[in-house]
């Protein structure tokens, strides 16, 4: 919980960036949960330094808000740290350098995936071709290690710009360890910026893996209000056909339910509350584990 003194520090030292009990629900792809105690929008980097620097010297927790695609906020709200928001500034899309075979791209947190497929596809850069169709910015797909039919987001990354307590600093891919859906950052890193080395092909190649990925994509993923996978898959197996088999489609609690097209995604209907996800969440869980001993793993990042 943040004590009365830090929150009244917050708003005398942060007073332009900071908004108190900022709805959440709908900058989320569940579109549930509650409200961010405090929420701060910095437009900068000398702003962003400003705001972790203070949040450091306050002692104060912090969660980075990228499109929201992988959250699910409680429905009581952030209470106990303080919600950023990198979706205004910080979209720039640079190219740095590049020669007849390769790009070397600057791409800002704040930049679409679906903005960076579509200049790939008209400009001939390969590399971001399997992430097609993944929604979300570049900062919250490097902080989830973001991917799909074997190809991650961390592929063609050359190096990362990233602010610690207000200090800018660079880590190469080499020096980075990123796991099956998890950047490997620290919950004080916030990415700024990431530099990705391409290789030139030609654009209609680029478009027809596009599409192909696309409606591979489209058959898969049923329509409505989810964050795509909730659960990782376990070593050697899927969770979806774990939890297909356990007859998860259409269970249901209030109004969230489980994809009948995908035992691994979970719909919310409007009027769901957080709360019906996570309860029906454990519940699939307990399926797993009573049937199979396996404890499945969030891949949806909770927080509240
Ligand atoms: C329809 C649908 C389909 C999906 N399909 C896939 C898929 O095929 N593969 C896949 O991997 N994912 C998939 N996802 C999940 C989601 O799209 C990815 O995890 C995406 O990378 C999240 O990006 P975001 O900007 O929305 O991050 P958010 O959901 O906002 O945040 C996710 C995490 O990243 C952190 N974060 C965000 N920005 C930063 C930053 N600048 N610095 C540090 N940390 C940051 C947040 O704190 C949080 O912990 C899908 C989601 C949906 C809704």
């Amino acid at each position: 919980m943040i004590s009365k003194e830090q929150q009244k520090e917050l708003r005398r030292r942060l007073a332009g960036f900071l908004t108190e009990e900022k709805p959440l629900a709908a900058k989320t792809a569940f579109k549930v949960g509650g409200c961010a105690a405090f929420y701060l929008q910095p437009k900068s980097l000398p702003d962003l330094e400003l705001v972790l620097r203070t949040l450091a010297e306050l002692e104060l927790k912090f969660l980075v808000l990228g499109a929201g695609c992988n959250i699910l906020v409680a429905d009581e709200g952030v209470l106990d740290r303080v919600v950023i928001s990198l979706d205004q500034g910080f979209a720039e899309i640079e190219i740095m350098g590049s020669d007849s075979w390769s790009v070397m791209l600057r791409a800002e947190s704040g930049v679409r995936l679906s903005r960076l497929i579509r200049l790939s596809a008209d400009e001939g850069y390969s590399g971001f071709e399997k992430l097609a169709s993944i929604p979300g910015t570049v900062g919250g797909a490097l902080a989830m290690n973001a991917g799909a039919y074997g190809g991650t987001i961390y592929d063609s990354l050359a190096a990362l710009q990233i602010m610690e307590k207000g200090s800018l600093s660079w880590r190469s891919a080499a020096r980075l360890h990123p796991a099956y859906r998890d950047g490997g950052l620290s919950v004080e890193q916030v990415v700024v910026a990431a530099y990705f080395l391409l290789e030139r092909k030609s654009s209609s190649e680029i478009t027809a893996t596009i599409k192909e990925i696309k409606e591979l994509r489209q058959q898969r993923l049923p329509r409505g209000d989810h964050a795509g996978s909730v659960f990782k898959n376990p070593v050697g197996d899927f969770a979806g056909r774990l939890l297909d088999e356990a007859g998860c489609k259409g269970m249901r609690c209030g109004g969230a339910s489980v994809s009948k097209e995908h035992a691994n995604v979970i719909v919310a209907d409007k009027g769901t509350q957080a709360d019906d996800v996570l309860t029906l969440m454990e519940n699939m869980r307990t399926l797993i584990r009573d049937r199979h001993g396996i404890n499945l793993e969030s891949e949806i990042r909770v927080f509240s």
